[in-house]
């Protein structure tokens, strides 16, 4: 390890074991168990990336706007708000100021702000805010499965209809998936479907996902015996990361989304050498450990789909790990 990276292994928080489980951690460990690892278990700090902020900075101003009479949700106003939220996010986050550092006439600050200001003004052409009232934004949602699995994660926006229908929809500000990788784009929400059909005893109708990269709108309607399925996949999944935390068994899995890994240097798929397992590995392990993510694999669908480039990791708008953290 260089001397910064073992100046960040001391200052992350004390390592743990993992706890619950949330889409994103899910998408890291069947990436690169040895990501999940990092991320979860070390705890390793990340540098902030322009592309999560921005999300994060959209996010934000498609919550807020609601907080407006509808008549008043228009896309001028949207887009004037996005300085604000930076301003905030700025504000609660001083290290973002790190991103523009090497900026001082604001030249590629002023194009960053651009882009978000584009992408709130695309979501004007997907859907009405003037016709929408959210019944939650940004709702954490947690539940725990008969198993004991706890599953967790935020879900950007739910409306309900008169009739009491539950629609759920997540933006993102990266584009839209092939269709043949949708499924494992859609596998997202219907996670959150699972929890808050545990939660309210109610399968959501309808699951969407808005793409502000590409103006593109993906929906599907989920069934229970969907639902099922994707509970299966998750305990085999979770299954799959008990094992590596009791063996310490955390395989790298390269892939052309390493180019976005933060954790190169103490990789060793690049030369690098991990810091030292922070757990205990071993006794609870009574079966065969499994090699990495395989098993899971077997029943899960591949997420997120190959990248599209280094805004694929901002997508979901959280920046790092703020968002969802195990
Ligand atoms: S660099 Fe690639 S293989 Fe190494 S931890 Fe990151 S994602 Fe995994």
């Amino acid at each position: 390890m260089d001397t910064s990276t073992e100046k960040a292994v001391r200052a992350a928080p004390a390592p743990a074991r993992p706890v619950a489980l949330s889409p994103s951690r899910a998408s890291d460990f069947l990436q690169c168990p040895l990501l999940y690892r990092f991320r979860v278990i070390d705890k390793l700090p990340e540098k902030p990336s322009e592309a999560a902020t921005r999300g994060t900075v959209v996010h934000a101003v498609l919550e807020r706007l609601f907080d407006a009479p509808a008549a008043e949700r228009t896309a001028p106003s949207a887009r004037s708000m996005v300085p604000g939220e930076w301003k905030k996010l700025l504000e609660k986050r001083p290290e973002l100021a790190e991103l523009f550092a090497d900026d001082p006439e604001g030249k590629r600050l002023a194009r960053w702000l651009a882009d978000a200001e584009a992408l709130v003004e695309r979501w004007f052409t997907l859907e009405d805010p003037t016709r929408l009232e959210p019944a939650d934004r940004e709702l954490y949602v947690e539940t725990v499965l008969e198993s004991g699995l706890r599953l967790r994660g935020f879900i950007d926006r739910v409306d309900v209809a008169p009739t009491g229908e539950v629609r759920l929809v997540d933006y993102k500000t990266g584009k839209a998936p092939r269709p043949e990788y949708s499924e494992g784009a859609l596998f997202q929400m219907k996670f959150y479907a699972l929890v808050l059909w545990r939660l309210r005893g109610l399968v959501p109708r309808r699951l969407q996902l808005v793409y502000l990269g590409s103006g593109d709108v993906l929906t599907y309607d989920p069934s229970e015996a969907d639902l099922r399925g994707v509970e299966r996949k998750l305990l085999a999944l979770w299954d799959a990361i008990q094992k590596a935390t009791d063996s310490g068994d955390w395989r790298p899995r390269p892939s052309k989304l390493c180019n976005w890994c933060d954790h190169r240097a103490v990789c060793p798929e690049f030369g690098g050498t991990p810091p030292p397992y922070p757990l205990v590995p071993g006794a609870e392990a009574a079966e065969p450990v499994l090699p990495g993510p395989e098993a899971a694999e077997r029943a899960l669908p591949v997420i997120p789909g190959p990248p599209s480039g280094p805004d694929a990791a901002g997508q979901n708008g959280a920046a790092g790990q703020s968002k969802e953290s195990s």
